[in-house]
């Protein structure tokens, strides 16, 4: 049996960077594994977080009302439930193997709250930057259910296709101005699994259980591993070790576009920053 090809020319590891401890919302504690100082690498990539804990203490607070401006929100749950209300009149519930995708544009109000008391409450929040054209479009939103959520399976590894696509398995949300890819890979103990990328596209790794070598460097879980800008490479390649692996990728198309960031508000000059705050503070964003 042969294997078809899918990656000839793997992309290495530019680095391994750990994520910062930190609390938001009304305090939720989590690890910032995007930072603000990694944008310019990983644009159209804003921020990811990544939360899990089986301490109430740690998430009971959650996100009470805040504002968002210029940019979406991908929240993908591993653990645990939490409620979603908005200023559009959008209500969801996110349950474990789900997505919701939320599109700021011009402005929404909302909040994310736990609907349980107790037990593990564990997932991801991606910010997506939209380019200048589309920050001040109409707010959109979208729950996938675990059953909804697409996946490709291949021998020892199952992929869920949040963004893109994998192989032929395309994602219920496509995004032609950054074409972003979000996989959630799980593989078996020494399993290999292969995704095209095109080479000018930014793409990291995040590893949450488990541990995977990229190319030749090994990546163990929580630590991001930033896919260096090759020309003439086609992807990358990442090989599960002895536990398995479950591995987040995340690839886009840069917009090359100037970032001006205050908080919740991501727009593209400091007077639109400025207009975004007085917006909101006169209830134009509810
Ligand atoms: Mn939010």
């Amino acid at each position: 049996m042969t294997a078809t090809v899918v990656v000839q020319s793997p992309r290495p590891v530019e680095r391994l960077v750990r994520g910062q401890a930190t609390s938001d919302g009304a305090g939720v504690r989590l690890t910032r594994v995007l930072t603000q100082d990694l944008q310019r690498r990983l644009d159209p990539f804003l921020m990811l977080d990544a939360f899990g804990t089986d301490q109430p203490g740690d998430y009971i607070g959650g996100f009470p009302d805040h504002p968002h401006r210029g940019f979406e929100t991908i929240t993908y749950m591993i653990a645990g439930r939490m409620r979603h209300r908005d200023s559009v009149g959008n209500v969801g519930l996110l349950v474990p193997g789900s997505v919701q995708w939320m599109t700021a544009g011009r402005g929404v109000i909302h909040s994310e709250m736990p609907e349980q008391q107790e037990g593990r409450m564990e997932g991801f929040q991606l910010w997506l930057n939209l380019p200048a054209a589309e920050k001040m479009q109409p707010p959109w939103y979208r729950d996938i259910g675990p059953q909804e959520l697409p996946q490709w399976q291949g021998e020892g590894a199952v992929v869920r296709v949040i963004a893109g696509l994998c192989r032929d398995v395309p994602a219920l949300v496509q995004r032609p101005a950054t074409a972003p890819l979000y996989l959630d890979i799980e593989l078996q103990p020494g399993v290999e699994f292969e995704q095209a990328l095109p080479s000018t596209h930014h793409a990291f790794v995040y590893v949450y259980r488990g541990d995977v070598t990229v190319a030749d460097t090994h990546v163990p879980a929580q630590r991001m591993a930033l896919l260096a800008q090759v020309e003439g490479s086609d992807g990358v390649r990442l090989r599960a070790g002895a536990e398995g692996a479950r591995a987040l990728l995340l690839a886009g198309r840069p917009l090359k576009e100037p970032i001006a960031q205050y908080g919740p508000f991501v727009m593209n000059t400091q007077a639109e920053i400025v207009q975004a705050v007085q917006d909101f503070q006169a209830g134009r964003l509810a």
